[in-house]
């Protein structure tokens, strides 16, 4: 921590700051310059010292932590990549893991028509919300306990792990009864009480980022699912919010590289909700997968046009088809496979 004292502060204010590191066990170092002295406040454990005890006292200036705000998720706490294991599949390691499926469980007949599909063009994972986060109380919440049974049928009669959104606390283990990944949405990337239940289930979970999130408050916000004993954390960059308005968010290609610096979680992109356009999705599927995505989430309708959910964002099984083909080449480029 570092702690900056104002232009001509008294020795006394400096001896204070000095004195109250020391007594809360930390080393001090004084940077002592012609106008102004600097403070260091080191030790390993600076994290558990409050910024505003220091902001507070008389002649500081400002306050600033200079070591990150998450320690499991960090590279420093564990130097290798973490793959985070899925009935026999990795996700981290070369293959990049394709998850496909609707927005939304709507049917048994469209879940498995599109698990078919998805599944022959070389998706490993099947997706589907049976808890929709909609904007509106009025809109399609999605068939909820019904929905995971009908994932849950297809999941066995295909042989394909499935990945579904749990939005409340008191859902986590039925849904983590029906489903092998156990989604939090971007909306409910802060929400710490469902990270830390969906950390008790031991289930991997797929933490996407907070739409008005930063990296460190993602990276932080899995601690809290790590914190609870679950290494099966996969990061979703799915766009954040700008100005821009061309799209639905803007899709923050930049977080891939930043989090395979700063942590060993793996990390897949989400291109549909970032493009909100099928016309877009494959741009930013294969843009995901040059910036070291080591998987995507991908929308696909067997019918778009009649979607419940997200339909203008949806792949036709040909459109979807028609990336898988392009991805592989891209995939081969990069080292991996699809
Ligand atoms: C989804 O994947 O269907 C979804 C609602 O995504 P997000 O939480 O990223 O908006
Ligand atoms: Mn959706």
């Amino acid at each position: 921590m570092i702690v900056e004292m104002r232009r001509g502060a008294e020795q006394a204010e400096i001896d204070q700051v000095v004195a109250t590191a020391r007594e809360m066990g930390f080393d001090v170092q004084l940077n002592v310059g012609t106008e102004k002295t600097v403070v260091a406040i080191l030790g390993s454990d600076t994290g558990r010292a409050p910024t505003d005890t220091f902001a507070l006292l008389p002649g500081v200036q400002s306050v600033q932590r200079i070591m990150k705000p998450y320690k499991l998720a960090s590279r420093e706490f564990r130097p290798k990549n973490t793959i985070a294991k899925i009935a026999g599949i990795d996700i981290g390691g070369s293959q990049v893991v394709v998850m496909a499926g609707p927005c939304a469980v709507e049917s048994e007949e469209q879940v498995f028509q599109t698990a078919e599909a998805v599944k022959k063009a070389g998706a490993r994972i099947l997706r589907g919300g049976a808890f929709k986060p909609r904007t509106s109380p009025f809109a399609f919440q999605g068939l909820q306990e019904e929905g995971l049974k009908i994932l849950s049928r297809v999941s066995n009669a295909l042989d394909m792990p499935v990945i579904t959104e749990v939005m409340d606390t008191h859902e986590v283990e039925l849904v983590a009864r029906h489903a092998q990944i156990l989604q939090v949405g971007a909306r409910n990337m802060q929400n710490y009480s469902l990270l830390r239940e969906v950390g008790k289930t031991g289930r991997p979970v797929v933490l996407k980022r907070g739409f008005s999130c930063t990296i460190n408050e993602w990276l932080t916000a899995a601690d809290y699912v790590l914190a609870e004993g679950n290494e099966n954390v996969i990061l979703c960059e799915r766009g954040i919010r700008t100005f821009e308005d061309s799209t639905r968010f803007s899709l923050d290609i930049s977080s891939l590289p930043v989090v395979h610096k700063f942590s060993h979680l793996p990390i897949i992109v989400d291109p549909s909700h970032p493009a909100g356009h099928f016309e877009y999705v494959p741009a930013l599927a294969k843009a995901g997968l040059a910036a070291g995505a080591d998987g995507l989430l991908v929308e696909v309708h067997p019918n778009p046009a009649h979607a419940l959910v997200d339909g203008l964002q949806s792949l036709t099984f040909e459109n979807f088809n028609k990336l898988m083909a392009e991805l592989a080449p891209l995939a081969q480029a990069m080292g991996r496979y699809l």
